[in-house]
């Protein structure tokens, strides 16, 4: 089975709404003549502020818009946080969940993000699942059952039948440009895809082996356009997660030049 390949920018809380707006309109206008037609997916996950106006801009473009995270109500008494169906009456198709920002920032457990993966498609957005270990969990030899207690937790309560409609991000926490946690470098392309072919055998055993065929598993954790086609050459690395190099249109173009290299 060809999975597409898949580039998501998380802007995470930066570029105020205009400059938000800028990027939006150059990216939707270079995927407009570059990526229409490619098996090439593009996604951007503006702050919650941005989606409005966002996704004006984007209407009909192949740029799509997700949000970066949602709350697991649908209303309530949860001053400062935002539900899933307003994320996606805000323009949100997809939703990223357990970001390691929230898992470490606002310590997010597996029982709480696996009920935002649940929210997020009862408002019929596709959730991704970010999963990936820290540091410490990498020196103490914990990777892949770290990796595997996130997603049967993550992914508790989904139908064979519901899999399909999520996507999985796999980010190891040392890997990524701005965390505290950052050894420096990013994961080596062998290693990070053989992490994610350890994943799409948990969803062989979970849901089936077409649901694990089908899966896409995005890559994330400094990828920028010189190491990117690296990571997109491999079997199980179906795309990627990128943070800072989004926020600069050249870069995340050159990301996205990588995707769309023929293999
Ligand atoms: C991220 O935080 O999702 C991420 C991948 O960040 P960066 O690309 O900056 O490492």
């Amino acid at each position: 089975m060809s999975r597409p390949k898949f580039i998501a920018g998380n802007w995470k809380m930066n570029l105020s709404l205009s400059e938000g707006r800028k990027l939006a309109e150059e990216l939707h206008k270079y995927a407009h003549l570059h990526v229409a037609g490619t098996p090439v997916k593009v996604l951007i996950c503006p702050p919650h502020t941005h989606l409005t106006e966002l996704s004006h801009v984007l209407a009909e473009s192949e740029v799509k818009l997700g949000a970066q995270d949602c709350h697991y109500e649908t209303s309530g008494a949860f001053t400062g946080d935002v539900s899933a169906p307003m994320v996606a009456g805000a323009g949100a198709h997809y939703c990223l969940i357990g970001h390691s920002e929230r898992r470490q920032n606002h310590h997010e457990p597996n029982r709480i993000i696996n009920a935002k993966v649940l929210a997020a498609m009862r408002s019929t957005m596709t959730p991704i699942l970010c999963i990936g270990e820290t540091a410490e969990e990498k020196k103490s030899g914990k990777t892949l059952e770290v990796l595997g207690n996130q997603l049967k937790e993550g992914l508790a309560g989904i139908s064979r039948d519901q899999i399909g409609k999520v996507m999985l991000a796999y980010e190891p926490v040392w890997a990524i440009s701005t965390s505290k946690d950052n050894l420096g470098q990013p994961a080596t392309p062998t290693d990070a895809n053989h992490a994610h072919a350890f994943i799409r055998e948990k969803i062989k055993e979970m849901f089936g082996a077409d649901e694990a065929q089908g899966m896409l598993i995005l890559y994330g954790g400094s990828v920028k356009p010189e190491n990117a086609r690296l990571f997109l050459t491999q079997n199980d690395i179906d795309g990627c997660l990128v943070g800072g190099a989004s926020l600069k249109k050249e870069s995340f173009i050159g990301i996205i030049e990588a995707a769309n290299i023929p293999q």
